[in-house]
């Protein structure tokens, strides 16, 4: 079984659109796990979430989401943020509205949980130092946890207590194009895929994971998508220029 791993998608369906097919092009794409902020920041929510819906998949909530369908308040997001999550609620269907209304906000898959920040905050936290790690892990009910959020692709490990030594956690730092981690039995994991439609790592290529649940592995792998394309479509939905801008610099 092949599971594809995505996190912010941001609206940017030709970036999602390239995942696919670098994913599928990899062998075949058996479900997707969606780790949230599918719409926000760019100028297709629609097509982002017509298209995910056409998989078999499951997905949690992001705060873009819930800020896109006023489910949470955007006093907190910088201008830019905020003018387009309401842009991308002005555009949702009926039906993609109530598809995000529906979103829980954390999931369990077999031996992994989903969420979008983290389990201590699924909505708002930035897990990206250890002490977050940690909290996370202290609620964690299963081996592996999936975050997005930061769009940094990143992985922690927890080191299991022994008879005589206290659960450590370390920050094992970047996932990059290739990184292949074998699912171990004496580690607890943190895993952030990075982001689909918004690198932020100073990377532009869209960021996914692949996990094989036969193999036991999860990959990394980066995509170049067409970056001229995308960023027309931000310009031609009227969306404040520094977003699409942003794209180019992996920021
Ligand atoms: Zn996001």
């Amino acid at each position: 079984m092949r599971t594809l791993i995505v996190s912010d998608i941001h609206s940017n369906i030709v970036a999602f659109d390239a995942v696919l097919r670098d994913a599928n092009a990899r062998g075949p794409v058996d479900n997707i796990w969606s780790l949230g902020d599918m719409v926000g920041y760019g100028p297709h929510p629609n097509e982002c979430l017509d298209t995910l819906r056409g998989f078999d998949h499951v997905s949690v909530a992001g705060n873009h989401d819930l800020g896109a369908i006023g489910a949470i308040y955007l006093g907190t997001f910088n201008e830019e943020a905020a003018l387009a999550c309401e842009w991308n609620g002005a555009q949702l269907t009926a039906e993609n509205r109530a598809y995000l209304e529906d979103l829980p906000r954390v999931v369990k898959q077999g031996e992994f949980t989903l969420a979008h920040g983290s389990l201590r905050d699924p909505v708002w936290e930035y897990l990206i130092h250890e002490e977050a790690a940690r909290a996370s892990f202290d609620l964690l009910e299963t081996p592996f946890l999936l975050v997005g959020h930061s769009h940094l692709p990143l992985i922690f490990e927890e080191i299991i207590a022994g008879p005589n030594s206290p659960s450590r956690v370390h920050a094992m730092g970047r996932l990059n194009h290739g990184s292949l981690i074998h699912l171990p039995k004496d580690l607890r994991l943190i895993i952030n895929p990075g982001s689909v439609g918004q690198p932020r790592d100073r990377d532009h290529r869209a960021a996914y994971v692949m996990l094989d649940t036969d193999a036991r592995t999860l990959t990394q792998f980066r995509v170049e998508y067409d970056m001229e394309t995308a960023q027309k479509h931000f310009a031609d939905a009227g969306l404040p220029p520094s977003l699409a801008e942003r794209l180019a610099y992996g920021l």
